[in-house]
């Protein structure tokens, strides 16, 4: 019975977990709980490390509704507990795939996108903006579908809602032909990558990079489409202190999207991550980088990272009208990180950052407000589809309700 997420911070008993095999299953179980005065939290993956899915009631997971249901040359409609490796196995056998992904893809594609999981690349959104359409069990047991076609002014909403405005059942994405990506990863001495990031995220499909806080050194890594030419210029490997250029021969690779974006993760972390206004990256990196060094660096045996994301209209996108860059601390599970995490959270705070939905932060609904100009229209349409709070987990009820 007990839920423990996959870094471990994250442990609770719920009252029950359900498993349901069918959409009409969803609907008694969100009217049971609604006739019982409990709640209902749906669950992906569980990677999660903020409270998103803690209940005393109903853990619902949708494990048993996976797969790929149909797929075309531009949209494909899949069950919303499809993890993210089979969601790129089962589009790939259909010759398509997704735009962007993140830096994994063990999460199922319902809790990537309720959360505005991200990927790197200054022309690519969030998960989320992939969603074309929803269908969704609201707080009163009803299907609702949203798409371009059916109530499209709720899009915005549902494309990332953290599993506020319903159970998520079918998500539709927009999808690509399948195509190749070549992969490339070099390390560089921070100053290089500073100097030269303006440039490198413009001539890369996708580019983010790695800061060392012990060694002050970056790996830089790259994609790019591998049938363009264009885009392979080869960067000239800076010296490294002490070792020459020095690029990683594990990390070069080619090969299908779903299998060249994501990466392995064997080591557990904790991790914090915030969303900035692109511009606020280079004074908001200095102080983070000079705090860690003055601070930190003794406890903090991890690297940052820091990638890009284009703005989007989504009301809780974290990347809402504006261009966004994000800085993420990675802690080893084995270490202290809430002393190291809450001085992050405050410079982030102080260059205008929001918080990673599903990462660790310590905002409530007074602090988050002021961040989403669509806010309140959020949390009409939540009071509108989930009338008696069959969502609204105490968890929620702190990010989303003032005291
Ligand atoms: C190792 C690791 C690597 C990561 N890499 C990245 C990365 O590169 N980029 C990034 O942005 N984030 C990253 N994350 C964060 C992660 O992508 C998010 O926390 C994501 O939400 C986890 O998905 P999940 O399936 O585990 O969902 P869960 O954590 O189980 O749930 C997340 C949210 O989704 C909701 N939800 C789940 N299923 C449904 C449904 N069917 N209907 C409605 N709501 C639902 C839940 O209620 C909850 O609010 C990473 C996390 C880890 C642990």
């Amino acid at each position: 019975m007990r839920f423990v997420n996959w870094s471990g911070s994250l442990a609770f008993t719920p009252g029950e977990r359900a498993e349901p095999a069918t959409e009409d299953e969803v609907c008694d179980l969100v009217l049971r709980s609604r006739e019982a005065g409990t709640t209902v939290r749906p669950v992906g993956s569980g990677h999660s490390s903020s409270p998103l899915v803690r209940t005393d009631g109903i853990l619902l997971s949708l494990d048993r509704l996976a797969g790929v249901i149909r797929g075309d040359g531009k949209l494909a409609t899949v069950w919303a507990g499809t993890r993210l490796k089979e969601l790129g196995e089962g589009l790939y056998d259909a010759g398509l795939a997704m735009d962007n992904l993140g830096d994994v893809d063990y999460q199922s594609i319902a809790g990537a996108t309720a959360t505005g999981t991200h990927g790197t690349g200054i022309g690519f959104g969030n998960l989320s903006t992939q969603v074309a359409g929803v269908r969704l069990v609201t707080g009163t047991g009803e299907v609702l579908d949203v798409s371009a076609e059916r109530n499209p002014e709720l899009l915005p909403a549902v494309r990332l809602s953290l599993g506020a405005l319903g159970v998520v059942t079918q998500l539709t994405l927009d999808v690509q032909p399948r195509y190749e990506l070549r992969r490339r990863a070099w390390c560089a001495p921070v100053e290089w990558t500073l100097d030269h990031l303006a440039e490198l995220q413009h001539t890369n499909r996708n580019m983010d990079f790695y800061w060392y806080p012990r060694s002050d050194l970056t790996q830089v890594r790259t994609l790019n489409r591998a049938d363009d030419r264009s885009a392979h210029r080869p960067w000239p490997t800076p010296r490294v202190p002490g070792s020459g250029p020095w690029e990683d021969p594990r990390e070069t690779r080619v090969g299908p999207t779903h299998r060249t974006i994501p990466r392995r993760r064997d080591l557990r972390f904790e991790e914090i991550e915030y969303m900035l206004p692109a511009e606020a990256l280079p004074a908001c990196f200095a102080e983070v980088r000079r705090r860690i060094r003055d601070w930190h660096r003794r406890d903090v045996g991890w690297r940052v990272l820091l990638r890009t994301i284009a703005a989007d209209d989504i009301w809780l996108s974290n990347a809402y009208g504006r261009s966004t860059a994000t800085i993420a601390c990675l802690q080893n599970t084995s270490l202290p990180y809430e002393a190291y995490f809450r001085d992050m959270e405050a410079v982030f705070r102080q260059y205008g950052g929001r918080p990673h939905w599903g990462k660790k932060h310590w905002l409530t609904a007074r602090e988050l407000r002021p961040l989403y100009p669509r806010w309140d229209d959020f949390q009409e349409l939540r009071r509108r589809l989930d009338p008696d709070g069959v969502f609204l987990s105490p968890d929620l009820a702190r990010l989303f309700e003032e005291a």
